[in-house]
């Protein structure tokens, strides 16, 4: 791997100066010279085109009012609008949604989808906030991005502790204003409301396709891994319903509220139907407890990284068991872990091609929402396999002609891909 230009890395402007941007821009610099591109493409792509602060203010439920820091980065339009998802979180940043939107840019040229990156969030507990005052919050937020969102500006999408009816309400909100529905405007919504077919299970689906093709280029297939998956929402959940029903071994899996270990395998079926009823895997009474510290270095084939970003760290990498990691979350793996599981012989499927699955099904819902004109279920799962497949075939074969790491091979064929955009759309004016 190349060095990495520390100068470079002096110029980042404090409003997007995070410990998860340094982390995305150390990333870019060190494909960079793999990619050779011209260094002035290069320079436009270190930052964001745009990035909004906004002060959302809501009527709680008790009469007073809050007013919620909220965010909104455009990482490149140059290949069409730019797409990514909303998270309420209570860390979200500018500078952590500048690398989220920069890491979008990389996922979607990779998966040769016509969109640029972005991404927004809402600084809050959503746990501390009811369904009501979700709403007033989702619709306000709303109403604050519509000089900058559209459907052939900005397409937003779930992320962290957002979902179907977050999305239900942008639509809402959006349509209300335009005085007609526009379905295009966000994606991830329900079915009902012009939501694809198989975007609720895209992301984890997508993440053991790639997974298992990986075990099939391995010479290790995944019907006889055995996997510890942390997290246990929307990419994490369904991810270990996949590999169940590819015919793996799950023997642990985690929520916020801790873990669950079992070596012979867990019910994973039966963990779905008890977070259903009460909310988290807390109390679930079978296999043993364990956090979620002590899931990452369980000895397994397989670990899934499902919960959120900066979860291998310089810290805890050098204990990790697994002879794969698939990153299911954005950023759960940071440089100086990147680093340490290379040297200890742990291939690590990257973020960007890992959890693709789900911007590539957001895609397939923009198109038929578009152009008024749905596709059936198995259509989406095979046109979505056929599309992780071509790029874990393009990345794989980069990373092995260039002996570099599938992270590095994923970023160079993606960056390629957006500088040949800028080259031949030249510099405005
Ligand atoms: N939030 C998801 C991601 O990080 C999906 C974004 C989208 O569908 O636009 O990839």
């Amino acid at each position: 791997m190349a060095g990495i230009e520390e100068a470079r890395l002096e110029d980042v402007p404090l409003e997007w100066d995070t410990p998860l941007f340094h982390q995305a821009r150390v990333q870019f610099e060190q494909a960079l010279p793999y990619a050779a591109i011209a260094p002035a493409v290069a320079e436009r792509l270190r930052y964001p085109e745009r990035g909004v602060m906004i002060s959302v203010p809501v009527r709680l439920d008790d009469g007073s009012t809050t007013v919620f820091p909220a965010y909104r980065v455009q990482h490149s339009s140059v290949l069409g609008p730019t797409k990514g998802g909303v998270r309420y979180d209570p860390e979200v940043t500018l500078g952590e949604c500048a690398a989220l939107a920069v890491w979008m840019t990389w996922k979607c040229a990779l998966l040769r989808l016509p969109y640029g990156g972005a991404k927004g969030g809402v600084r809050c507990n959503p746990k501390e906030l009811s369904s009501a005052e979700l709403q007033r919050l989702t619709r306000r937020f709303t109403s604050e991005l519509l000089p900058i969102i559209g459907p052939q500006e900005d397409i937003p999408a779930p992320d962290m502790a957002t979902n179907e009816q977050t999305m239900a309400w942008m639509m809402d909100t959006y349509s209300m204003q335009k005085g007609y529905a526009v379905p295009e405007i966000v994606t991830g919504k329900p079915i009902a409301l012009g939501g694809s077919l198989f975007r609720h299970e895209a992301t984890g689906a997508g993440v053991v396709m790639v997974t298992e093709r990986a075990c099939e280029r391995l010479g290790t297939p995944l019907a006889e891994q055995r996997c510890v998956v942390q997290g246990f929402g929307n990419v994490g959940g369904i991810a270990a319903t996949e590999l169940v029903a590819k015919g793996a071994t799950v023997l642990a899996v985690s929520d916020v509220s801790g873990g669950v270990h079992a070596e012979e395998g867990l019910d994973v079926a039966a963990m779905h139907e008890w977070v259903r009823g009460r909310g988290s895997l807390a109390e679930y009474p079978h296999g043993d407890k364990i956090s979620n510290a002590e899931l990452l270095e369980l000895p397994c084939d397989v670990l899934v990284l499902a919960a959120r970003e900066d979860q291998v760290t310089a810290e805890n990498a050098a204990r990790v068991e697994a002879r794969l990691v698939a990153e299911g979350a954005n950023g759960p793996t940071t440089v100086e872990a990147d680093e340490i599981l290379a040297e200890r012989g742990i291939v690590v499927l990257p973020d960007i091609l890992t959890n693709a699955g789900g911007v590539t099904v957001s895609y397939f819902e923009w198109v038929q929402d578009l152009g008024r004109l749905f596709w059936t279920r198995d259509e989406i799962r095979a046109k979505l396999a056929e599309k992780m497949a071509d790029a874990f075939d393009r990345v794989w074969e980069l990373a092995r002609e260039r002996e570099i790491s599938l992270r590095a091979a994923s970023l160079v064929v993606a960056i390629r891909e957006v500088a040949a955009a800028i080259e031949a759309r030249g510099l405005y004016p």
